[in-house]
């Protein structure tokens, strides 16, 4: 049987990044106030900067094209030539960054393995800190991500990992494009376990935030915004990253145009990321118990599907039918599906149907 075609003709679960601004954010695009950040002068980049400071509870924010740019400008002002960073296998300023920190800042990586639930496990960074000794590199940074691969850090963790590299000397690095996902699947953990009080998705926020040094934020992401990243710090951190950008060529123009589409994604998409969640959480039902699919339970906005026994050998096949009808996902024996705010429960309920009439 065919499968109804959506309102939207295609159900993109690539990424969260392909985001269309909404109405109320090219309205808020088309009246910011511009200048020219390059002199300082951009009051709507300078307002973002000071907004989502304020909200993490840092005393400076950089805007900035990207998040690689972003953790380019955290990783360079941490660390100098020949130090050293202690990062997770799977996190994106080690492995999805063409390895930038090396290339540009000659900082050498120091990857361990994540434990199941995304931590990277106290022993081992304190194994792979490096005592003096002009054999090895100098260890100076810490580096976390939060959400990783859509899992949520448990926040114990947070500040037990954030406190041992403090107690050895270290900085510490947020990886946080998904950082507003993890504050909202963490408010919605504390509402469930009891906790007085009404949990507040930016109380969260910076509650994680404030364990680090410094943290990037991508808007770009589930915020919905078109483009951009915040760098967080101290005044100090944030001068050095200022040169940094300026060295990789970040320094943007009018872009008080983009900032305002950050500033209003997060005065209206925070909150909504619970949606997201719970698409997730639905696509994730629809599809367990389909023969051939072994589907991990989402803990926010990305859906892991592993392909097993014969079902492996159909996988492109599988992702060229699911093309075909107007789903697009991403890889290849292990897929990956991302709830988004242009995918509503209709469109996941296309993407289960189109699945489901695959393997029948
Ligand atoms: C998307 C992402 C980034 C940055 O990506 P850009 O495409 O450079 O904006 C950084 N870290 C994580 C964890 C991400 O998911």
């Amino acid at each position: 049987m065919p499968i109804a075609l959506s309102k939207k003709s295609r159900v993109d679960l690539r990424s969260d990044t392909v985001t269309q601004p909404t109405p109320g954010m090219r309205e808020a695009m088309m009246q910011a106030p511009l200048g020219d950040d390059v002199f300082g002068t951009d009051p709507s980049v300078n307002a973002l900067q000071e907004k989502i400071a304020s909200m993490l509870g840092f005393e400076a924010a950089l805007f900035v094209p990207t998040g690689t740019q972003s953790n380019l400008c955290a990783i360079l002002s941490h660390c100098g030539r020949g130090d050293e960073y202690i990062v997770g296998q799977q996190a994106h300023c080690y492995r999805w960054e063409g390895g930038g920190a090396a290339v540009f800042g000659s900082v050498h990586p120091q990857p361990i393995e994540h434990a199941s639930d995304g931590a990277l496990p106290l022993e081992q960074i304190e194994a792979a800190v490096k005592p003096d000794d002009a054999h090895f590199a100098r260890t100076t940074l810490l580096a976390l991500e939060n959400t990783l691969g859509g899992k949520l850090l448990p926040f114990a963790y947070v500040q037990a990992a954030t406190e041992l590299a403090k107690s050895k000397g270290l900085q510490r690095h947020l990886d946080g494009a998904r950082l507003f996902n993890a504050a909202v699947a963490q408010a919605q953990l504390q509402a469930q376990g009891g906790m007085p009080g009404t949990p507040s998705d930016v109380a969260e926020a910076r509650r994680i935030a404030q364990c680090f040094d410094s943290v990037s934020v991508c808007f770009s992401k589930g915020l919905g915004a078109p483009v951009g990243s915040a760098l967080c710090g101290s005044k100090d951190f944030i001068a050095r990253a200022h040169r940094v950008r300026k060295m990789a060529g970040g320094g943007m123009r009018q872009s008080g145009m983009l900032a305002a589409a950050a500033s209003y994604a997060l005065d209206h998409h925070i909150a909504r990321l619970a949606d997201d969640h719970a698409l997730a959480q639905r696509l994730a039902a629809g599809l367990a118990g389909i023969d051939g699919l072994k589907v991990e339970a989402p803990q926010t906005n990305i859906v892991f599907v592993d392909l097993v026994g014969e079902a492996r050998l159909r996988s492109k096949e599988l992702l060229a039918y699911l093309d075909a009808h107007g789903i697009l996902a991403t890889g290849l024996y292990r897929l990956r599906f991302v709830t988004h705010l242009d995918v509503d429960a209709a469109g996941v309920d296309l993407a289960i149907a189109a699945v489901r009439s695959f393997f029948r």
